[in-house]
């Protein structure tokens, strides 16, 4: 069980709400959602402490079978891994945030680096859909990050900054404060390479000053930061043990119930 006063490592990040979530993508029929989602739900139930928002977010058809499992689970939500901006229409194949909304969906996935590529979804077209996640009362996740190529360059900084500005700074402070950020470095996403802790921290450091110079310093201070990318129990405490980083979002651990809830243990 974790203690509440370990937040007590994280000086800078009290005020802020710790989130780990674990993105199945596309993988797990309805009985393997099922089977993960139970045994997520009891361990969880079980071991994690009520400070740390855990979320699974299934492939969007077993959405409603893993709301079932979960259910009652106070710091245990469902998210889905993507949204589209319109409500309801001819848009064949998409699902919107009000059918999220009833399937008990809390969190939604946008921008994720894998829609961003294979689906080439803009920093335009990830702000709508930012905008009617909020309208639904859903927690986007926003996330970004960069290319070797551009981190190599040392265009990285500009570039993850950018994504924020052009999909974020449209929104409110009050709607700003709804979003969740996860800097996802694209190089690291199923590849086993990590980034360093360092590094997490200095990119996580970068975009809290850019929100603060945007929205003020209290808006920067409340705003979650995950990391994402090939995170797992064996690193997960050295990350999260940096003042800027505020939870993960897990791709391939969050496969296993067990590492998955480990790694939020890592606290
Ligand atoms: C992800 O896809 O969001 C992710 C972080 O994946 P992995 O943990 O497998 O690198």
């Amino acid at each position: 069980m974790m203690e509440a006063e370990n937040f007590g490592l994280h000086p800078n990040s009290i005020m802020r709400k710790k989130i780990v979530a674990g993105n199945w993508k596309l993988n797990n029929n309805i009985e393997e959602s099922r089977a993960l989602a139970k045994e997520v739900a009891a361990l969880v139930k079980a071991e994690v402490s009520a400070d740390v928002q855990m979320v699974v977010c299934p492939v969007s058809v077993n959405l409603s079978t893993v709301a079932a499992e979960i259910d009652g689970v106070e710091n245990l939500a469902l998210g889905a891994q993507n949204v589209y901006p319109k409500a309801s229409g001819a848009y064949t194949g998409e699902v919107s945030a009000p059918l999220l909304k009833a399937a008990g969906v809390g969190y939604v996935l946008i921008g994720h680096s894998e829609r961003r590529e294979y689906f080439n979804e803009s920093n335009e077209f990830l702000a709508e859909k930012v905008k009617a996640a909020l309208a639904e009362g859903l927690v986007p996740v926003f996330c970004c990050g960069e290319t070797l190529e551009q981190r190599e360059s040392g265009v990285h900084f500009d570039f993850v900054k950018s994504q924020l500005t052009e999909s974020l700074y449209d929104l409110s402070e009050a709607d700003f404060k709804k979003v969740v950020i996860a800097y996802e470095p694209i190089w690291a996403i199923g590849t086993g390479v990590t980034a360093s802790s360092d590094q997490a921290q200095e990119m996580h450091k970068v975009l809290r000053d850019h929100v603060a110079s945007k929205y003020g310093q209290e808006v920067a201070d409340s705003t979650s930061i995950l990391y994402g990318g090939s995170c797992k129990p064996s690193n997960a405490k050295e990350l999260f043990g940096k003042p800027d980083v505020d939870g993960g979002l897990i791709g391939g651990a969050s496969l296993k119930a067990r590492d998955f809830v480990d790694i939020a243990l890592s606290y």
